[in-house]
């Protein structure tokens, strides 16, 4: 992770905000004159804090890598996101808003239909509809809440979709997929891969007998299969890490899931982004940093509607105002990983980065596009290193080195 910043933090009073526009980054539309969302978008906001701040292009994981939001979040964090990976199963927990404990094991979990001879006819159990999915879930929780001591949490997600988590002693998480990923198949046993997930595989198994002699009158969703059995990661938690009180300002669970992993505080706010600062104001004496975190940007993208991202674009540049009229010693913009809407969903392309600080220097940049940042003061970077730059810019690094 190149230098260790800990040993150099100062204390300080500077506050900070990460407002992080999901997808934010774009690629040029042939449709739409050859421009990207933030080129074709009217940001009068953002084109005037781009002219007094730096900017530059992160690269989310690496080059020519496509991250997923977790990914992308670890390294907006400072986190190097290589080295610290969180598994399929916890994040899936965490998107439909359960809080894991450390030890959990979380798995994605899913309605399937089998045959006499157990041979898996439909991985997806018809798209069950997502009420359906509720009421098998609720009645499987209601059935299933332990077994041999270990505690069994399930939440339905959407369609066919749920999530497992088991909760006890002794647990670990290398335990093979029972999905067998394609029709024509039976499902696999948990079968441990360590000594460690032995109790785990054991608890499957049970869970999985239970369960299917209680599903076993189910027209479609009469199999359960299991996959990206893991852990959330045993990490140093961000506050400590960077002295910073750390606030996280998230709409979506998965989001606030994933601060909630590095300690940050995840209070619920519900509504949209005019919510969003409406809370980031009201707790600006409480925390030294926010994390705001904006979805729209990214959905529109992955709806492949370039009008669309261009609007979310447009609506965000509205509360720049407000934000600066909060005086932060810090303020970062930026994507957590792009989504440009020719795509229709992630990808490799290095996020647009803007620091504003009255030590950062200043670009004297037009505009907050790919292009302007292209070639911008920062360069191009991996986001790991932008915790340090902010710290820097906050004043809360000192010398490295006599
Ligand atoms: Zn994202």
């Amino acid at each position: 992770m190149g230098t260790e910043v800990k040993g150099l933090l100062k204390k300080g009073k500077s506050r900070i905000v990460l407002l992080v526009a999901d997808g934010v980054g774009g690629a040029p539309h042939p449709d739409f004159g050859g421009k990207t969302e933030l080129e074709y978008a009217v940001t009068p906001n953002l084109d005037a804090l781009a002219k007094k701040s730096v900017l530059g292009l992160m690269l989310p994981v690496n080059h020519g890598i496509t991250p997923g939001s977790g990914p992308g979040h670890i390294g907006l964090f400072g986190y190097d996101p290589e080295e610290l990976q969180i598994g399929r199963g916890v994040l899936e927990a965490l998107g439909v808003g359960l809080a894991l404990k450390e030890g959990d094991v979380a798995a994605r979990a899913n309605f399937a239909t089998q045959d006499a001879q157990k041979v898996i006819i439909d991985r997806r159990a018809g798209r069950l509809a997502t009420e359906e999915c509720q009421r098998i879930v609720e009645m499987l929780a209601r059935e299933i809440q332990e077994i041999d001591g270990v505690e069994i949490i399930l939440k339905p997600g959407k369609e066919h979709r749920f999530v497992l988590i088991l909760r006890g002693e002794g647990l670990g998480d290398q335990v093979k997929d029972t999905d067998p990923q394609k029709e024509g198949y039976r499902a696999h046993e948990p079968q441990a891969l360590d000594e460690k997930s032995e109790k785990t595989a054991k608890i499957l198994k049970a869970f999985l007998e239970k369960a299917h002699a209680l599903l076993r009158n189910e027209p479609k969703a009469n199999a359960i299969l299991l996959r990206g059995f893991s852990q959330p990661p045993v990490l140093e938690k961000f506050p400590e890490r960077y002295g910073l009180q750390a606030l996280a300002i998230a709409i979506y669970p998965m989001y606030k899931g994933i601060a909630r992993l590095f300690g940050f505080d995840t209070p619920d706010v519900e509504g949209e982004l005019k919510d969003e600062v409406a809370y980031l104001e009201k707790s600006w004496e409480q925390y030294d940093f926010f994390f705001l975190h904006y979805k729209d940007t990214d959905k529109a993208g992955e709806d492949g509607d370039f009008a669309k991202k261009v609007k979310c674009i447009e609506y965000l540049d509205t509360f720049i105002p407000r934000i600066l009229a909060l005086q932060p010693d810090v303020l970062v913009i930026t994507g957590d990983h792009s989504t440009p809407s020719i795509l229709r969903g992630h990808s490799w392309h290095p996020s647009p980065v803007l620091l504003y600080s009255p030590f950062a220097g200043s670009d004297d940049a037009a505009r907050f596009t790919e292009r302007a940042c292209k070639n911008g003061y920062l360069g191009q970077f991996p986001a790991h290193f932008l915790m340090n730059l902010i710290l820097a810019n906050a004043l809360r690094l000192g010398k490295f080195g006599a």
